[in-house]
């Protein structure tokens, strides 16, 4: 069996209806994984695919902007599917403003859904893992989505630069702490990748060639790029990588 191979592993992907979140739970599902698909619009397009597959695909709904359906998200995804094997915290939202204009409203809100909700998922999937990992080799695995403005500032985007640095700090944080309980935490910091979150700057000619030519690889990520990343950092083969910040972004950083 590959060490790639993720059958019989149930994982949970928040935001999987659309963009990154529906590339990582179909390259999940290929991967041979049964998916819960977390999310305020229904996962309806990602169900069909994940079926298509012949994996499992529990919808459930939640409104991610604060923790109260996080208990309710593990114990649903448990006594649905039989137990919880990987995590992927995709939601997120972006506000764009001057940070002398910036609101509180903006501020909580991002901060909300992008970190607090992030680290209360991770501790209840955490609490759960944590019965029977490091039994006969069986880990657990958590994969935070970041952002390249976990190491780079941005600009118009306080209260996201803030989160998704605070997302990577995190992601070490609870790799130290659980790393000997049997679980691995890890982050992926995409770069440009083509969604509705970034579909103004690709309809934006000048915007868009700028990018272009600031991304080594010349293109923009797709989703399916995302998803590769996702099935290493839930597999067996990266049992030994831990509070890892895994940039996919056709070499932006190393510019
Ligand atoms: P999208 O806007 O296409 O998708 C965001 C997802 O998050 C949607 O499924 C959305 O659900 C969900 N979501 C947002 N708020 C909530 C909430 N309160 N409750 C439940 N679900 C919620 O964005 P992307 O696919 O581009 O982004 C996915 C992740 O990747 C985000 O964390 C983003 O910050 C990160 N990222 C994206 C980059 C890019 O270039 N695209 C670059 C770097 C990081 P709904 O459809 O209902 O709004």
């Amino acid at each position: 069996m590959s060490s790639f191979d993720l059958s019989g592993k149930v994982a949970v992907v928040t935001g999987a209806n659309t963009g990154i979140g529906q590339g990582i739970a179909v390259a999940l599902a290929e991967a041979g994984a049964d998916i819960a698909a977390v999310g305020r619009s229904r996962a309806e397009d990602t169900a069909t695919k994940v079926r298509a597959l012949g994996r499992k695909c529990e919808l459930i709904d939640a409104d991610l902007s604060s923790i109260a359906p996080v208990e309710g998200i593990v114990s649903h995804v448990v006594d649905s599917l039989g137990s919880l094997d990987i995590l992927v915290n995709n939601a997120g939202i972006i506000r764009r403003e001057d940070s002398l204009d910036f609101t509180e409203a903006d501020w909580d809100a991002v901060m909300d859904t992008n970190l607090k909700v992030l680290f209360f998922l991770c501790q209840a999937a955490a609490r759960h893992m944590v019965g029977w990992s490091n039994q006969s080799g069986r880990r657990g695995k958590i994969i935070n989505i970041a952002s390249m403005l976990s190491f780079q500032g941005g600009i118009r985007v306080p209260s996201y630069t803030a989160s998704k640095s605070g997302v990577a700090g995190l992601t070490k944080l609870l790799a130290n702490e659980w790393a000997p309980r049997g679980i691995n935490v890890n982050a992926i910091a995409p770069g440009y990748i083509a969604t509705n979150n970034t579909a103004a700057l690709q309809d934006d000619e000048d915007r868009n060639r700028q990018i272009l030519e600031r991304i080594p690889e010349g293109r923009w990520g797709d989703p399916q790029d995302i998803g590769g990343a996702a099935v290493f950092l839930s597999s067996n083969a990266a049992d030994y990588v831990q509070g890892h910040i895994l940039a996919v972004d056709g070499g932006w950083l190393a510019r």
